[in-house]
């Protein structure tokens, strides 16, 4: 059952990070969607910073495609597959290492195709009505048991 969550403001899409990360597992892959600019990123440094610390630097993989942290419980890695442009190119990158283990968040993971993982948390963020608005589609199977607890503050 999806999950739609108004995000106010910049804070509120850093909460959501840090809310899933504290439900987040040793091999869970989750899908940031949206168009450029709806915080896909701002939601993933909020979610490494919750999983190893406050002051961590997490640079957006717009360049090197994937950035990976030794979070508390485990690998990080995150992934910005915008600049993909075959779908194997993502083994170059070390994708089957990040699924076999680890949390891998993905930017733009329709780049993957077929590869993109069934068993994964899809979170959709698309532009509100003001500027500083967004809206989070939280859907997965994988997160049936957890999806409710995001909506907790
Ligand atoms: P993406 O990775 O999806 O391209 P970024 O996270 O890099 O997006 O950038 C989102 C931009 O939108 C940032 O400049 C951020 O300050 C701004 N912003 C404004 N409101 C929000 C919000 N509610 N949630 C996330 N980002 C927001
Ligand atoms: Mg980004």
């Amino acid at each position: 059952m999806a999950l739609t969550l108004a995000l106010a403001d910049e804070a509120a899409t850093e909460s959501l990070g840090r809310r899933l990360a504290r439900l987040a597992r040793s091999g869970d892959v989750i899908a940031l969607m949206g168009p450029l600019g709806a915080g896909k990123t701002t939601l993933a440094r909020a979610f490494i910073r919750y999983l190893t610390s406050p002051g961590e630097e997490v640079p957006s993989p717009t360049f090197t495609l994937v950035q990976t942290y030794a979070g508390s419980s485990g690998a990080i890695w995150h992934f910005d597959l915008f600049r993909l442009t075959r779908p194997d190119e993502a083994l170059e990158l070390g994708i089957d290492d990040a699924l076999a283990g680890g949390i891998v968040l993905i930017e733009w993971p329709e780049r993957l195709g077929a590869a993109l993982p069934a068993r994964r948390l899809d979170v959709a963020l698309g532009v509100g009505t003001a500027d500083d608005t967004r809206r989070a589609t939280i859907d997965g199977a994988a997160w049936a048991d957890r999806i409710a607890d995001l909506a907790k503050p």
